[in-house]
């Protein structure tokens, strides 16, 4: 993933999560109260705790678990290892998680948690250290029918595991339904690993029409080809036609006019870790990445890359966001304006928690499906879900972050109204 802060790394996401529930409010006529509701968090958890580095010493971490809204079901959300990680941060991302479940009609809340670390600089054992005491201090608020940790930036399978064994430690038997995400031995899924990229190529293929472009042969520019930028271009270029003309990550980006191999770039990324120096390719930074000319941008890194300084310079068709928070809200009207079909962050990467929510219903009944039916069942919520936000949009005249939120946010409220104010 691309993990360099944009223009906009001064902008708290929080102040973007709470501006975007009050457009929807504004839109959908929520009263004060349920305003209020939906824009706090409903709980939160912050932790300061020790590591033993390798060389002997000892630091102090602090780390997050934010738990937004529980309204639909136990909270879900990632958890981020990264320097920037910041508690407003995790309050943002908790929202999106609570908005992307419910736009995708997942039984589901949402949470967030991250701890605030430079894992490219830890060793192996200092980050299974770091994250089986994390899980030990957030274990009091976390577990299958409460709340679910998955993957996020720099977190993976292998951390999913840690957590999973640490929990089950505690209780004295195995809860694979505690964590999503993990390896398929522990009670993964098939196909977890691919799909948010997968999902977010759904969408893509769905919006294409509405947007006048044809997928086979579109160009591509992928922001942070990591996890989810790298293997929506590879959907994307092996099922679909399309063809990746720029990517970039942490370190740079490179551009080629006539197309880069998906798989070629990969395989140089494993290899140098990095897509900058790939052969025949120029180089370019990630500014320039985000205002190439192209028919599909992806925005697949970090939080405020479009912002109201670059939105104008955007030259995509289709800004398909599989990163979370990439665009801030007064970016947002600038790409309306210019008539890009921007595909929001909650709709377009929802395939990740989409396959986490499998994942979870099959550890819970101790049955395993196959790839086929995960990869038909992911398909069916994506274009389902498009479809859903694409007739808002159509409907109230409005972008699809807005037709997203009006669905998303009247479906939380209405769990909340059916559900009462306790006591
Ligand atoms: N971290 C992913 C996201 O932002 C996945 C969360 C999950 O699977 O619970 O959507």
């Amino acid at each position: 993933m691309s993990l360099v802060p944009g223009d906009g790394a001064q902008i708290n996401p929080f102040e973007t999560a709470r501006k975007q529930v009050d457009i929807v409010a504004d839109l959908i006529g929520l009263d004060d109260g349920m305003r209020a509701m939906l824009k706090s968090p409903k709980r939160e958890l912050s932790v300061n705790f020790p590591v033993r580095m390798d060389d002997g010493s000892y630091r102090v971490f602090n780390g997050y678990r934010v738990q937004y809204n529980m309204a639909r079901g136990p909270s879900k959300g990632g958890i981020r290892y990264h320097p920037q990680v910041s508690l407003d941060e995790v309050r943002a991302l908790a929202a999106w998680m609570t908005w992307k479940c419910a736009v995708v009609d997942l039984p589901y809340g949402g949470a967030k948690g991250g701890v605030i670390c430079d894992p490219k600089k830890m060793s192996k054992g200092e980050l299974e250290r770091l994250t089986r005491r994390f899980a030990s201090e957030i274990l009091p608020i976390i577990g299958p029918e409460m709340d679910i940790p998955a993957p996020d930036v720099y977190t993976d399978s292998q951390t999913m595991a840690w957590i999973m064994d640490t929990y089950s430690m505690q209780k004295g038997y195995s809860v694979p339904g505690v964590v999503t995400g993990k390896p398929i031995s522990l009670g993964g899924s098939q196909g977890r690993g691919e799909a948010t990229g997968r999902g977010c190529a759904y969408v893509i293929r769905e919006a294409a029409p509405h947007a006048g472009v044809k997928v086979k042969g579109a160009s591509l520019a992928v922001q942070g080809f990591g996890n989810a930028g790298s293997i929506a271009a590879r959907i994307l270029q092996d099922e679909q036609g399309a063809k990746l003309v720029a990517a970039s990550d942490s370190k740079g980006g490179v551009y080629k006019a006539d197309g880069i191999n998906v798989g070629a770039l990969e395989a140089h990324k494993a290899k140098t870790g990095s897509v900058t120096g790939f052969a025949g390719a120029k180089s370019i930074s990630n500014a320039e990445l985000l205002e190439t000319k192209v028919d599909v941008l992806i925005p697949a890194a970090l939080e405020n890359q479009i912002t109201s300084k670059n939105a104008d310079k955007i030259q995509a068709k289709i800004v398909a966001e599989a990163a979370n928070g990439p665009t801030v809200p007064e970016a947002d009207t600038i790409l309306f304006q210019k008539r890009i079909t921007v595909l929001p962050d909650i709709l377009a990467n929802a395939g990740g928690v989409t396959v986490s929510y499998f994942e979870w219903a099959q550890d819970i009944q101790g049955y395993f499906w196959p790839l086929s039916e995960v990869t038909n069942r992911l398909e069916g919520v994506m274009v389902r879900s498009y479809n859903d936000v694409h007739k808002v949009a159509e409907e109230k005249r409005v972008h699809n972050r807005t037709a997203a939120y009006v669905l998303a946010i009247q479906r939380v409220a209405d769990a909340i109204r059916m559900r009462g104010i306790y006591p």
